[in-house]
């Protein structure tokens, strides 16, 4: 019998989606895909989203596979290319690139291509991660516009740092800053992340690039995906490996982290962060066996959690389902008992762990 499973419901991915564009409409999607699609299962996950009109990844890794395991769509690299060795895969593969730096537009520039590559222009309007400085938009936009190497359509892109939080003016300062600088320009816009899909029409533009509600998670600072119509795609489910008696006044696991302060039960679930499951998750930390839930205790092991089923009223026994996170039971609670993000959690999902798509 297999023990960690990622059960990943396709029919929500589709919802998802449909959901996106019901927050957009009229936009065109860049379904966000880094990162084995945020732990998801790249290919699968890509797949399976036919009604997005481009996929976005990180890295040029990450485009290759997507290209090897047949999908056709155009795909943006969000960190662009390093070298100019990576020019002719770009070419060759049909990427398109984020330009984020002199570096990236110098390369491009003085290399001799058979063809144009299509390029999205990274302003940083406030993220201070990747993207040119407002100052140098003009220069930088007239560069590309002039290249042999850049296609002629050049497209407009920034980040948003703090769009989950929507008392934070910093969004809107981002948006009017962009806006300032693309409006004059015929060029088509993508600024948001899945937050400003949510919670900031202002800055949807022509483009955009959701990334986690795709996959039925909230990305707004508190909340549940969903409060937003979204329907979570993972379900992290593991089994009951064995159910002991403790006496009290017992430590239990590395450390002795928990003391029982009566006789209980604990149910040992297969299930540690060998599977991904945070190691920081705090006792008490939910899991769902049988419809109820159940806190974690003791500390988390690589293989091994204990849960506290005290006199075991719902008859828990060797082999029973355990739920870890999914539509019973948001990750977002998880990431929350663990001082994380949902984000991490599903992408720190290991190879150990079966998929099984549905
Ligand atoms: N755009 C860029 C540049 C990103 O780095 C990311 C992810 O971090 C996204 C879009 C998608 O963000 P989210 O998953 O919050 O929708």
């Amino acid at each position: 019998m297999r023990l960690a499973i990622a059960e990943i419901n396709l029919q929500a991915l589709a919802h998802n989606l449909a959901q996106v564009k019901r927050f957009a409409p009229g936009c065109k999607v860049m379904a966000v895909l880094k990162a084995n699609a945020y732990g998801h299962g790249l290919v699968k996950i890509a797949q399976y989203l036919n009604d997005a009109d481009a996929f976005a990844v990180a890295r040029i890794d990450e485009a290759l596979a997507l290209r090897a395991g047949g999908l056709t769509k155009p795909i943006v690299l969000l960190e662009g290319f390093f070298h100019q060795d990576d020019l002719p895969i770009l070419l060759a593969n049909n990427f398109q690139t984020i330009i984020h730096d002199e570096n990236q537009l110098a390369t491009l520039e003085n290399t001799s291509l058979d063809a144009p590559i299509a390029c999205w222009l990274k302003v940083n309007t406030g993220m201070h991660r990747l993207g040119i400085a407002p100052s140098q938009f003009e220069s930088f936009y007239s560069r590309l516009k002039a290249s042999q190497n850049a296609r002629d359509d050049i497209k407009l892109m920034t980040h948003f740092s703090c769009a989950d939080d929507i008392n934070d003016e910093k969004t809107a300062q981002q948006i009017a800053l962009f806006n300032s600088l693309a409006d004059g320009k015929n060029e088509q816009h993508c600024l948001a992340n899945s937050a400003g899909i949510i919670a900031w029409p202002k800055g949807h533009g022509e483009w955009i690039r959701p990334g986690l509600m795709l996959y039925g998670v909230s990305p707004m600072l508190n909340g549940v995906g969903q409060q937003h119509g979204l329907e979570p795609v993972m379900r992290l489910t593991t089994r009951v490996i064995a159910i002991r008696d403790v006496d009290a006044d017992q430590c239990v696991g590395y450390g002795g982290r928990w003391h029982s302060d009566k006789p209980t039960k604990l149910a040992v679930v297969a299930m540690g962060y060998g599977d991904g499951y945070p190691r920081h998750a705090e006792q008490g930390t939910p899991v769902v066996i049988k419809s109820q839930r159940y806190g974690i205790v003791g500390s988390v092991a690589m293989d091994m959690i204990t849960v506290d089923i005290g006199d075991n009223r719902d008859n828990i026994k060797v082999g029973d389902e355990v739920i870890m996170w999914g539509p019973e039971l948001p990750v977002e609670e998880i990431a929350q008992c663990a001082t994380t993000i949902p984000y991490e959690l599903l992408c720190n999902i290991t190879p150990r762990v079966s998929y099984e798509y549905q």
